[in-house]
């Protein structure tokens, strides 16, 4: 083993975070005299670099770090048992600079995982509830969600097979692979909280580093020989007798028949392409394609590149298009706000690298930092004012407070360019719609001399390029439709028969909702991931979500076989209650109110997309399954 040196330890330091450093030596050591109050951040200026500590309070953090790892690299101090419940939430208060309410610890300890690596496995297996029962999962995906849900199944020892419609795992991050592809929620975070060592290479990561972490994931928990890869679900019909659901699949080598005791879909919301209905598209000679579609057979560089959609997928693929491309001519139809995420592109740097491997329960305490700066994050800022008087441009004054913000990153990214930001600075309230990441990019790119930004409404696409209402044509040899998803046709084009006949996307009628976002009446022992009312906007990330509702939905497979029912069926009163508070939230938040087009919303206008309240709602509601909930057969 390499001894570490004092300059190893001092040069890992200039790299740390330290708004989580005094707590995690605190925690590690049980020395509760590290959290000096000087040194604590100001809530205020958490989003800043170094949570806005000055230089002379993170010299001061950085030495007392020094003196601590240097004892504990020694053996001179020893790591500490876990503290009591006191002393945790005084190190808990002291990292957040606030006070923690009684109501959200038993969450964040659960989130900290201090008593385990894996505080959410599931406290039972099916050789303890019922071992003789034949009791099969059918999973619908092997995308992130999919994959939460095989493991938490594999640990519970409960039987279970995969279908995917692809030949390889990773769903959104296989199926995505156009040029600039990444997350825009840190990796750290941004991955399943009981496999956090994976050494991500940077913060966020591009979708090719996604892509291995899922299967890295799969093959070394044994999950891939469980999935069938190439089998799409084309329908499922509910077996009262059998108690099972009957599954019909599009294979390889034809069509298949399976049959299931429950089933659980995780097929995402953003998972069918949409392509637009323009004119004359099929008239376009060159090749095009949609984003989630990328041909990468074709060779963009030196070629003249049309996008339509200035979205979250166009902002990544513009600005590597860009520096080839002869021409890019991006068409925004509405603008965007930009959260300003400096490190957006960065690796990690390797001091910090240091840190996670050596300074004991440091890599938990950096992604509960990630995970409180989010948690409840601007969501306070989207709640509507009713008395508000003007909800055009904002819906409360934090609302507006945040619109300033994001407005004044525009104005100076822009400040060169009148005639773009004119175009770029969105006239709606913000976090109507999702609100993107950017370090600079976006403007970078905009700016550049082969690049254009047209704002004029399309009249038709023609054999040469694009038509736009003032008669110009922008001449193209590549055209991509950079134009979002089918967010709103949950689960389509799957036709799901539940009991007495009844068919999901008939029940629906073009409305999806489901209790929890995970059941839905007539339809037992079916379970979504990513359900209906489940997409989290500005606080949080999808995987956190979904552990919740893996937790939940697994929770539910061993509440069958404990008390041997044949089906759970989720009462009509229920959902019919959940959906009215769910829709009354919405109601209130600005992406219920804004009239700006968005996916958030179905045709109808009802948001049958996001979820409305905190994180902590989420998570008491999915803690365990109330059997009183359900119809029990
Ligand atoms: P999107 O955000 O829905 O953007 C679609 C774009 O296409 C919008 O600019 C839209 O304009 C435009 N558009 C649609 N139909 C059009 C038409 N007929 N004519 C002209 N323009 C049209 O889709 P996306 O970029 O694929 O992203 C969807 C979601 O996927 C994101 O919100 C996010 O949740 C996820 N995503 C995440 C990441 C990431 O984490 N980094 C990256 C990509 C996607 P309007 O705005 O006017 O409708």
């Amino acid at each position: 083993m390499v001894a570490t040196t004092d300059t190893t330890i001092r040069e890992s330091l200039a790299d740390a975070e330290l708004p989580c450093l005094l707590s995690t030596l605190a925690f590690a050591t049980g020395d509760l005299s590290l959290l000096k109050a000087h040194l604590k951040v100001d809530p205020l200026l958490a989003g800043e670099p170094q949570g806005g500590l000055t230089e002379a309070q993170q010299a001061e953090i950085r030495e007392i770090a020094f003196g601590v790892i240097r004892d504990l690299q020694s053996g001179t101090r020893t790591v500490a048992p876990a503290p009591d419940a006191d002393s945790l939430h005084r190190i808990m208060e002291f990292l957040m600079a606030a006070e923690v309410s009684e109501d959200y610890l038993p969450l964040l300890e659960e989130e900290l995982a201090i008593t385990s690596d894996d505080p959410r496995a599931p406290g039972w297996t099916k050789a303890n509830l019922a071992p003789d029962r034949k009791f099969t999962v059918a999973i619908i995906g092997a995308g992130m969600s999919g994959l939460l849900n095989a493991y938490r199944l594999k640990q519970a020892g409960v039987p279970f097979v995969i279908f995917d419609k692809n030949d390889e795992v990773g769903g959104t991050w296989y199926e995505n692979q156009y040029p600039g592809c990444r997350v825009d929620v840190p990796n750290h975070f941004y991955s399943y909280s009981f496999e956090n060592r994976h050494a991500w290479p940077l913060h966020y990561s591009p979708q090719a580093v996604l892509l291995e972490y899922f299967r890295e994931f799969a093959e070394f928990h044994g999950l891939r020989q469980h999935i069938r890869f190439g089998h799409e679900v084309s329908s499922m019909v509910w077996d009262e007798q059998q108690q099972a659901w009957v599954i019909e699949l599009k294979t390889p080598t034809g069509e298949s028949t399976e049959t299931a005791q429950a089933v659980i879909s995780a097929v995402g919301q953003l998972n069918r392409p949409k392509m637009p209905e323009i004119e004359g598209m099929h008239s376009f000679a060159g090749p095009s394609f949609h984003s989630a579609e990328w041909d990468k057979s074709v060779d963009y560089s030196g070629k003249r590149v049309v996008i339509i959609g200035s979205g979250a997928s166009s902002a990544q693929i513009c600005p590597i298009v860009a520096q080839t491309a002869k021409h890019l001519t991006v068409f925004q139809r509405t603008p965007n706000w930009f959260f300003p995420f400096a490190n957006y592109h960065d690796k990690i740097a390797p001091g910090l690298q240091w840190m996670f491997d050596n300074v004991p329960s440091y890599r938990k305490w950096y992604r509960f930092l990630l995970f409180w700066r989010g948690a409840e994050g601007v969501l306070p800022a989207c709640k509507v004012d009713p008395s508000w008087p003007d909800k055009r441009l904002s819906v409360s004054q934090l609302n507006l407070e945040l619109r300033t913000l994001l407005e004044d990153y525009l104005k100076a990214e822009f400040a060169d360019r009148p005639d773009l930001a004119e175009k770029v600075i969105p006239q709606y309230p913000p976090a109507s719609k999702r609100i993107m990441v950017d370090n600079g990019t976006w403007a970078k790119t905009l700016k550049r001399d082969n690049v254009s930004l047209n704002t004029v409404p399309i009249e038709r696409i023609t054999e040469k390029g694009v038509l736009t209402t003032d008669g110009v044509l922008h001449e193209a040899d590549i055209i991509v439709y950079a134009t979002g998803f089918y967010a709103h046709r949950f689960l389509n084009p799957m036709k799901i028969v539940g009991r007495g006949g009844v068919e999901l996307h008939e029940k629906w009628h073009g409305d999806a909702s489901a209790y929890l976002g995970i059941t839905m009446p007539d339809f037992p022992n079916f379970f979504f991931m990513y359900g209906p009312n489940t997409n989290i906007v500005v606080n949080g990330s999808i995987i956190w979500f979904s552990e919740r509702e893996a937790n939940y939905i697994v929770d539910s497979i061993g509440t069958i076989l404990r008390n041997g029912l044949g089906s759970i069926d989720c009462k009509q009163a229920v959902h019919d209650r959940y959906k009215e508070w769910v829709d009354a939230g919405n109601k209130l938040m600005v992406w219920g109110v804004s009239t700006v087009n968005s996916w958030y919303k179905s045709p109808s206008g009802r948001v049958a997309q996001n979820w409305p309240y905190s994180l902590l709602e989420f998570w008491e509601q999915t803690r365990s399954t109330n059997v009183e909930d359900y119809v029990t057969t």
